[in-house]
């Protein structure tokens, strides 16, 4: 794809066919490598939100009432679809938020696919069954497990493609509907994901509309036919959406950030923590814009000396850190996905150094960064992976969400010090710890204040385990359960 062509349009798609928005008015969309306009999307308005609603409205009855089988194999085949657009998919995930080429095709695009069969196959099981109670000799009892509705997923720019596909996969599969509403900083390939996925769907199953939060998100929360809300995003969004839903209390999935520690004791296999701490929980891959980044590194005091020197090793290794043509393959880290996202992030390396924070590693900024020096790229939002060292986790830095390539080291002395640290948080998603005790490993796990607990890896994810958080990194976690109700039946045989 070349990165100098024109401005394409996209637009909304609802009840199966694309449309303008009401409004008429659009809003460019900037390729974060280049710092130029790449595409134009669609600026919604409450008219949008009623027009959508009304479409997932009209098309649950028939879906919902589809043998949980049947909506199986569309789901099954829609992941056929996602590997059949594989490389259009990845190309519009990479030029709309920056992610490299080499993570969306490879990384993003299988874990799609994956989740559309794992939701196929819940579909038929989980999503179709309940459970059964002998209530006593001529009682029985059953729960039936019902679709709330038409659902809103919200999604946040760093991974629009994979919580566009978690949050719709397995609505679809618990029989609702769904309105997606992608960010406004990075919608493009979720408009386009929704227009594939509409060639499979009946009309009206899935549907897509761009716009500000600011303007149609308190319109879309609080619709009376909006049965359900799932964010990924910030907590501020997800107090926005308490408050907007409080006048008719619906379920709120919030997956929301966090500031994960990532533990490092003196008797872990260091080769292997190192090569993880710099690859894609914090820097390459993602630069370090996910919600699970390991971006507090805590380090045993014996170690640490070691421990930065070979960081400093691994960062400064050409082969590490290739900065640059993003749909390259060669390319190992992408720049920030927008131009707010890029000043919070610059800020916070100065704010870092502003409170005592010492560079291990990085702090360079814009063109400098580069591995080859190309006009092309000379206006992209590029920040060099950068490690601070600082002597304390009280510091902003270490206390709050940066979102970018920026890790905070922060040394403790005994276990029970790094639990104390790793957990004076207001954040609980993530957490992983680097030894190899069996015992320490087994009493981190039980003190970890964490949604996740990654041992000797880290961001390990899939279909197999569900992934949500604790405090303020929100509550619940996208699965069919989640996208269900329980309904209790009890028969008197007498
Ligand atoms: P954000 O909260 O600013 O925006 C998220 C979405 O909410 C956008 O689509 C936005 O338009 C919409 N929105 C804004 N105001 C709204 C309102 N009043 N009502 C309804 N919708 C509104 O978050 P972001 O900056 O896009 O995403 C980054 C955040 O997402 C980070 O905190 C990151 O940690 C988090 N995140 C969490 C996970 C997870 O699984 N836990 C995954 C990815 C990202």
């Amino acid at each position: 794809m070349d990165t100098k062509a024109e401005v394409k349009f996209y637009q909304n798609l609802v009840k199966g066919k694309l449309v303008p928005s009401f409004s008429e008015k659009t809003m460019e969309s900037i390729n974060p490598a280049t710092g130029r306009a790449w595409a134009s999307i669609p600026l919604c308005n409450e008219n949008d939100v009623q027009y959508s609603v009304k479409a997932a409205k009209d098309a649950f009855p028939s879906w919902s009432s589809l043998a949980a089988r049947e909506r199986g194999n569309y789901l099954r085949r829609v992941g056929d679809l996602i590997t059949e657009h594989a490389e259009e998919l990845a190309q519009l995930e990479t030029m709309d938020n920056g992610w490299v080429i080499r993570e969306t095709i490879y990384g993003l695009i299988p874990s799609l696919v994956d989740i559309w069969y794992d939701a196929a196959g819940a579909a038929a099981m989980d999503g179709g069954q309940g459970k059964t109670v002998q209530m006593g000799k001529d009682t029985v009892g059953y729960t039936l497990r019902e679709p709330y509705g038409v659902v809103l997923g919200i999604l946040p720019w760093n991974a629009p493609l994979f919580t566009f596909t978690i949050k719709a996969a397995y609505a679809l599969a618990g029989g609702n509907t769904i309105i997606i509403k992608p960010s406004e900083h990075a919608a493009v390939s979720s408009l386009r994901y929704g227009e594939l996925l509409s060639s499979i769907l009946p009309p009206g199953v899935v549907n897509v509309i761009s716009g500000l939060g600011s303007e149609i998100g308190d319109a879309l929360v609080s619709h009376e036919d909006i049965n359900k809300v799932s964010l990924t995003g910030s907590g501020v969004t997800a107090q926005a959406i308490t408050r907007a839903s409080a006048h008719q209390p619906k379920p709120l999935t919030f997956e929301l950030g966090g500031k994960s520690p990532n533990i490092v004791f003196e008797d872990a296999n260091l080769d292997k923590a190192i090569e993880t701490i710099t690859s894609y929980s914090l820097f390459t891959g993602s630069s370090g814009q996910i919600c699970a980044a390991g971006s507090r590194i805590l380090i045993q005091r014996s170690i640490l000396d070691e421990v930065l020197e070979r960081l400093k090793e691994k960062m400064a290794n050409p082969q590490t850190v290739i900065l640059g043509n993003t749909l390259s393959l060669e390319s190992t880290m992408g720049p920030i996905s927008n131009l707010p996202q890029y000043q919070k992030v610059c800020s916070y390396i100065d704010l870092g150094l502003n409170e005592g924070g010492e560079i291990v590693y990085g702090g360079k900024r814009g063109e400098a960064v580069l591995s080859n020096k190309n006009s092309e790229y000379s206006d992209g939002y590029w920040i060099e992976p950068t490690l601070l060292l600082m002597n304390s986790n009280q510091h902003r830095v270490c206390q709050e969400e940066i979102f970018g390539p920026v890790g905070v080291i922060i040394p403790f002395d005994t276990e029970e010090e790094a639990v104390e640290i790793a957990n004076d948080t207001d954040y609980g998603l993530a957490s992983g710890v680097w030894t190899s005790d069996l015992g320490r490993a087994h009493r981190m796990i039980q003190n970890m204040e964490a949604g996740n607990v990654w041992v000797n890896t880290y961001n390990r994810v899939g279909t197999d385990l569900p992934f949500g958080g604790v405090k303020g990194s929100g509550y619940g976690t996208d699965s069919i359960i989640e996208y269900t109700r329980e309904k209790s039946c009890v028969i008197d045989l007498g």
